[in-house]
């Protein structure tokens, strides 16, 4: 056994043959820990269940169909789905969906004759109560995972995207959080290597659904794949690569269902550092200008619209200001509601635009490098650009643009940058 750490996300855990594939990935790479991700599709129904729906019956049957495939016991699921039928908070309803899989994959591997142990990731993950997207307490899951994940013969599986605070109440860690959970996990054990087996390749130029010319990167830094995944791709959440840094552990990114391709090594340094290494495209963003006279030649007017964004616990992702206004870009629609507004009313005028898509450019030494706006702009001179953001990181370009003219930008913009090496 080695000390790593593979984690397998949903389309992973889809269905019974994905699940068998995974176990094999698991034991051919002598994994040590085995974080998974709800089955595909059942967290959206389990949010639906937060809201009023009803999927019991759905997810019952997508489960003990997989279980049956598998040849599990049904009775190894039933108590959990009891137990569901009675959630009533919204946490505790999500963590279902990676509690089922779980046992899907345990038993899979018990049945190939792996030592295999299931934790429950709520006596190692404790978090705060902030409930939907708890921060994990680093001290406290390195102890526990010392205690509960003694390194030996046995592999232990456990669940991503779910955790509990200090006395015992379930948490979860923000959608997609199950890269978070994994490499967390890997940061507690000490981890050589993280795996983030997935439906795709590793990290392509840009997400594969945009752009077909999209091709796997063989390794892209810990800096540019951060920026990646903060930018909106898809493929990492946005936390994932942090213990990683903090513990330097590299980690791989590869296709359960190709898991002979090469996929993508993301390490500290790599070997080439390319201008334009990829591209991404962050949805449904909003766009909040303020603007006030009183900002001009007067201090304090930001910190006191950042303290109203705080006690909102919004975060703001890119900001430029001028003289009189400051223009800032917030993650969906969902932050911006009419007390937030009335807030920020108190010491502005405010102007919401909805229905934008941020383009970034990840990369390598952006900001020293003469005539790259010049080239992006030429190569999309009809699109409207509502904001810029370039200066902060020298590894990220950024700009505004609507949602319609997102994906074309996209395609554009990686045919006019990333070298064609297709045949
Ligand atoms: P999982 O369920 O395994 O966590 P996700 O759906 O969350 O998988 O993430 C994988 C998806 O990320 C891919 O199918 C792809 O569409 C999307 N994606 C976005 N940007 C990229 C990129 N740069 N490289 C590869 N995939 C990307
Ligand atoms: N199952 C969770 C989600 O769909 C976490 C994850 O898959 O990473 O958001
Ligand atoms: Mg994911």
């Amino acid at each position: 056994m080695k000390k790593i750490v593979s984690k397998f996300g949903g389309t992973s855990m889809g269905d019974a043959v994905a699940i068998k594939r995974s176990a094999e990935i698991a034991i051919s790479r002598k994994s040590f820990v085995v974080v998974v991700s709800a089955t595909s599709g059942t967290t959206n129904l389990l949010v639906e269940m937060t809201q009023g729906k009803n999927h019991l019956a759905q997810i019952t049957e997508k489960h003990f169909k997989i279980a049956d495939d598998l040849n599990i016991s049904l009775g190894l699921l039933s108590p959990l789905l009891d137990e569901l039928k009675n959630a009533k908070n919204s946490d505790e309803i999500l963590s279902f969906g990676e509690r089922l899989s779980s046992v899907l994959i345990t038993e899979t591997l018990k049945n190939s004759g792996v030592p295999v142990q299931l934790i429950d990731a709520r006596e190692i993950m404790i978090t705060d109560d902030d409930f939907g997207k708890a921060r994990p307490l680093l001290d406290k899951i390195a102890l526990k995972a010392k205690e509960k994940l003694p390194f030996g013969k046995t592999v232990y599986v456990t669940q991503g995207f779910i955790g509990a605070t200090e006395d015992g109440r379930t948490t979860t860690l923000g959608r997609g959080g199950s890269d978070y959970s994994a490499a967390l996990f890997a940061e507690a054990v000490g981890a050589e290597a993280l795996e983030i087996w997935t439906d795709v390749a590793g990290i392509a130029t840009t997400d594969p659904r945009l752009c077909r010319e999209a091709r796997p990167l063989e390794e892209i830094s810990f800096k540019e794949a951060s920026e990646l995944a903060v930018f909106g791709a898809k493929i990492l959440h946005p936390a994932t690569l942090a213990p990683a840094m903090r513990k330097n552990i590299p980690v791989f990114v590869g296709s359960s269902f190709a898991a002979e391709e090469k996929g993508t090594w993301i390490k500290k340094e790599s070997t080439s550092a390319p201008l334009l290494r990829a591209l991404a495209l962050r949805k449904n963003q909003v766009l909040m200008t303020l603007t006030t006279p009183d900002m001009l030649n007067s201090h304090g007017f930001l910190f006191k619209i950042f303290q109203i964004f705080n006690n909102h616990k919004i975060s703001v992702d890119a900001i430029t200001t001028s003289e009189i206004s400051v223009a800032l870009t917030l993650d969906g629609q969902k932050h911006v509601d009419q007390k937030l507004i009335s807030d920020l009313s108190q010491f502005a005028e405010v102007q919401v635009e909805e229905n934008l898509s941020l383009v970034a450019l990840i990369g390598n030494n952006i900001n020293h490098t003469p005539g790259l706006a010049q080239k992006v702009f030429s190569i999309i001179p009809e699109i409207n650009v509502r904001m810029i953001c370039q200066g902060a990181s020298k590894h990220n370009f950024c700009f505004l643009i609507s949602d319609a003219s997102g994906p074309d930008a996209i395609q554009r913009l990686h045919r006019g940058f990333i070298p064609n090496t297709l045949p």
